[in-house]
């Protein structure tokens, strides 16, 4: 990956969030505050506005930017839970260009950002449960010798799959779990942006 694939991707999520935006809302709305698509929606646009103006030195340095913008815009849960994740992956993506091995540790320590700061374990019905398998997914399909199309693809599958099976947990962690058992029976709102995250990422890989 590099630096304009890099802004691509991000780019390319904001997009996704727009055509989603009713989607997160409803999921929202369901088991929450109504307020995820929105949140989203107010992050993603900020981060694109950011990016125009932007000129990065490193992969990392658009990841940084993007999680920096959406903590400073999204006042919600996720807001400083994917500001979190950005940022870490940002952090280990030093160069100009990330192989896929620096993209498996980048998503590992976004992995953990959002661990340390939401403290879910997996199965707590959030963000978590499409994020972790998508990176195992990632790192396992690299390790069977995948190209980065047939990696980041399989990632995408494995974060759908985590969502859809959020669906009849109860949640644990975050506003959902103030509901209580009445959270069982619909999609982690979190969950399904993070696997938005990933079909985006495939997609602009694959069409590279
Ligand atoms: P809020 O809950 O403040 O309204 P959002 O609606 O934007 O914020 O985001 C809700 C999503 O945030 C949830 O669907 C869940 O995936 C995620 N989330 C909430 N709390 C946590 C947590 N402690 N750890 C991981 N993810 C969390
Ligand atoms: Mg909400």
């Amino acid at each position: 990956m590099d630096i304009a694939l890099a802004s691509t991707w991000i780019r390319a999520v904001a997009t996704a969030v727009e055509e989603h935006r009713d989607q997160l809302t409803q999921l929202d709305a369901a088991i929450g505050d109504a307020d995820h698509g929105a949140n989203m929606s107010r992050g993603f646009t900020a981060v694109s506005a950011a990016l125009e103006t932007f000129e990065p030195a490193t992969v990392g340095d658009v990841l940084v930017k993007t999680g920096s913008t959406l903590m400073s815009t999204v006042g919600g849960a996720s807001g400083p839970l994917y500001g979190a994740a950005f940022r870490a992956a940002g952090k280990v993506l030093t160069e100009p260009s990330a192989s896929p091995r620096q993209l498996v540790e980048a998503l590992h320590a976004a992995t953990a950002a959002v661990t340390q700061l939401g403290a879910a374990t997996l199965g707590d019905k959030t963000m978590l449960d499409a994020l972790a398998p998508a990176v195992t997914a990632l790192e396992e399909a690299l390790f069977h010798g995948a190209d980065l199309a047939a990696a980041t693809a399989a990632a995408a599958k494995a974060a759908e799959d985590g969502a859809h099976a959020t669906t009849p947990l109860q949640a644990r962690k975050g506003r959902a779990s103030y509901l209580g058992p009445r959270s069982i029976g619909h999609q982690d709102p979190g969950a399904t942006s993070t696997a938005l995250i990933f079909t985006t990422l495939a997609a602009v890989v694959a069409a590279r």
